[in-house]
């Protein structure tokens, strides 16, 4: 008997994407459901941050299909040709991003962040947009800091104000690249937990990392790349114990 389709919030079939002729990702399939962490590892060029780009289309690959719930991001499949500026944006503002280097404004307060898109993409009223933000920016520890610039603020609590701000937006799922690494190391833990309470809570997250541990913990799916192909794609407890690629045992550190 055949399944109902899962509920995906991300799904991507056969995707491949080149750089100036040199393939970066080759034929990868991922679905991600709705509530799902999904980890993503691999080693530094192996096509992460790509793969993550293309899923809100600020990449654009050659070939393969990228579904955003039941809506399709890579062409509107009635006509067959790319989406309008208009169509994608909107398809955008159900996608979060949050980046290693934060990408604050830095001459607007941490409330202004979080206000801003809301104020000036969703057009919201300042007084409503200002709640939300307070309310964001209390799930993320960073309520005493209203008021002040990014640049007096530690690498931790720069990107806990970035996460509030995606958070803001209501985004169907999230996708971090590498948002612990660029952080001293005594401050990776305070956005981790951040983004382990997220998991608890619900959110779909798609996060490009290095944080093993927190891979191993918050995961319901972990893949690897390994130039540009996805070579594994487990449950943590498999893929840290018993991969079945020999490139994640080597990775892994795993003796065969
Ligand atoms: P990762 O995030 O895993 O480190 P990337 O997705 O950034 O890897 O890069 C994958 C490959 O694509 C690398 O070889 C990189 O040099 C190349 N690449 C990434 N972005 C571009 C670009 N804009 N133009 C040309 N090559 C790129
Ligand atoms: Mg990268």
């Amino acid at each position: 008997m055949l399944n109902p389709s899962p509920e995906h919030i991300i799904k991507i079939d056969r995707l491949s994407k080149q750089f100036d002729g040199i393939e970066v990702l080759r034929d990868i399939n991922l679905t991600i459901k709705k509530g799902e962490v999904v980890s993503i590892l691999g080693s530094s060029g192996s096509g992460k941050s790509t793969l993550l780009r293309c899923m809100n289309w600020l990449e654009q690959p050659e070939r393969g299909v990228i579904y955003l719930g039941e809506d399709r991001i890579d062409k509107n499949p009635l006509t067959n040709k790319p989406l309008k500026h208009k169509e994608l944006a909107k398809l955008r503002e159900r996608i979060g991003m949050v980046f290693q280097s934060f990408n604050l404004w830095p001459h607007l307060t941490v409330l202004q962040n979080v206000m801003e898109s809301l104020v000036h993409v969703k057009k919201m009223a300042k007084a409503e947009a200002r709640t939300i933000a307070e309310k964001q920016l209390e799930k993320v520890g960073m309520s005493h800091k209203l008021n002040v610039y990014p640049n007096m603020l530690s690498g931790g609590q720069k990107q806990r104000v970035a996460i509030a701000r995606s958070l803001a937006m209501e985004p169907e799922v999230i996708l971090f690249d590498e948002p612990t690494s660029a952080l001293d190391p005594e401050l990776v833990e305070e956005v981790l937990t951040v983004m382990q309470t997220l998991s608890k809570e619900g959110y779909t997250m798609v996060v490009v990392t290095h944080e093993m541990e927190f891979a191993r913990m918050v995961s319901d799916q972990v893949v690897f790349l390994e130039k540009g192909i996805l070579i594994e794609k487990s449950d943590p407890e498999k893929f840290f114990t018993n991969p079945d690629s020999p490139r994640v045992r080597q990775f892994l550190n795993i003796s065969e």
